[in-house]
């Protein structure tokens, strides 16, 4: 199932650092982000949807490295 609602952009320098990838894998409720075996992030496409729009991911990245769009409401980030 594609997402329909929901699309998460992360910097490449974050989605490559297994620390960032690893924070970023706990502290979404939902299960968007895991972390590969070699360490980098892996973005969940299936669970996109089920995206709370919680922040944490925001909040646990540096500024501007991860970015939430609402596909529903114009790509609108949040
Ligand atoms: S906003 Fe919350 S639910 Fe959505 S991807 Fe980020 S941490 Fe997960």
């Amino acid at each position: 199932m594609s997402n329909l609602f929901i699309e998460v952009e992360v910097a490449p320098e974050v989605a490559s650092d297994p620390a960032m990838a690893a924070k970023l894998a706990e502290v979404c409720p939902v299960d968007i982000y895991a972390q590969s075996k070699d360490g980098t992030l892996n973005v969940i496409e299936e669970n996109l949807d089920e995206c709370v729009l919680c922040r944490l991911c925001i909040d646990a990245a540096p500024a501007g490295t991860v970015t939430i769009r609402r596909l529903y409401d114009g790509g609108a980030p949040l």
